[in-house]
């Protein structure tokens, strides 16, 4: 994120920040001013504001704006790719999928996201404050740690989520936080950030985490942050291959599709070892497809053969 904030505030902040809380105007004791003057403008600085780069309330300020302009910039691109070219759109006709549902999701997404950025920001200022262990050269650990610190990312924060995402199918908190997302039996895409935004939160806390524990590259963390944005995307696009070699492994669509159906099986993110090893897993077979009780609608509708949206 501090790689993230530097650019912005050479190209943009400084300038905004400069416009909208200009340092105030002092005078040496020779009365000239010290700020800018329209007659010296060839050699005079650039206006500066009263928050410096480093300024927490301005650092906090900024992270907000990048943390929810990138968060809702992805997910309304890989949402959309995702709802127009992977998504059976058929499955809207499926007994369980609710009225104007999308418009549903999307709107839950909007009101989480602010909130959720809000509570991850002590996170993201730690991070650019230099308390995490993020780095920036590769050289520093190499490129062996560099490959194997992916790995252990995704390894690592599978397990954690598995584990609070079981956790909040409790009957004590599941009612309080997570049962929003479960509005959604047949989701859409746009299903991927509408949650409650304590459930949100929680869920990515891992990510936050990991880079507070172990050394990562600054650049491969805002790569695997993009990528957690688009695989949670892609395990809500009700894809129900199954039979693929990697879904032993792999924690598909099909895997989730089946999450949101039965609610009791498949916490996992990306992988199926922790619901295998913990007793959760439920293999995506072709006959729990949900595309069954949607076609059996549109049969039933009349609608089989004719253009479905
Ligand atoms: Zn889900
Ligand atoms: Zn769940």
């Amino acid at each position: 994120m501090d790689l993230v904030l530097e650019y912005c505030d050479e190209y943009v902040f400084d300038a905004a920040y400069a416009y909208l809380f200009p340092a105030p105007i002092t005078f040496s004791n020779t009365t000239t001013l010290s700020s800018p003057s329209p007659s010296s403008s060839s050699s005079s600085p650039l206006p500066t504001s009263s928050y410096a780069r480093d300024a927490i309330p301005r650092q906090l300020a900024s992270l907000f704006i990048i943390a929810l302009s990138a968060a809702l910039a992805l997910y309304f691109l890989f949402c959309t790719l995702s709802y127009y070219f992977v998504y059976d759109r058929r499955l809207e006709h499926h007994p369980k999928f609710l009225p104007r549902q999308k418009r549903q999701e999307i709107i839950s997404s909007l009101i989480a996201a602010p909130v959720i950025d809000v509570m991850t920001l002590p996170w993201f200022l730690g991070e650019v404050r230099g308390h995490s262990k993020l780095y920036n050269r590769v050289g520093e650990y190499g490129w062996a740690y560099f490959a194997f610190s992916a790995v252990w990312f995704l390894v690592f924060t599978d397990f954690l989520i598995y584990w609070i995402h079981r956790l909040e199918h409790h009957k004590l908190v599941y009612k309080h936080v997570h049962k929003p997302h479960h509005k959604w039996i047949v989701p859409t895409p746009y299903a991927a950030l509408a949650f409650h935004p304590l459930d949100g939160y929680l869920q990515s806390l891992p990510y936050h985490i990991f880079v507070y524990l172990f050394p990562m590259h600054r650049l491969l963390y805002l790569g695997m942050f993009g990528f957690v944005q688009f695989w949670t995307i892609l395990i809500h696009d009700g894809d129900m291959i199954s039979g693929h070699l990697l879904e032993r492994f792999i924690n598909s669509p099909a895997h989730h599709t089946l999450h949101h159906l039965y609610f009791t099986c498949n916490y996992g993110q990306y992988f199926t070892w922790a619901d295998k090893t913990f007793d959760s897993h439920r293999d995506p077979m072709p006959e729990l497809d949900p595309i069954h009780e949607s076609l059996k609608a549109m049969r039933a509708k009349g609608l089989l053969g004719k253009k479905t949206d």
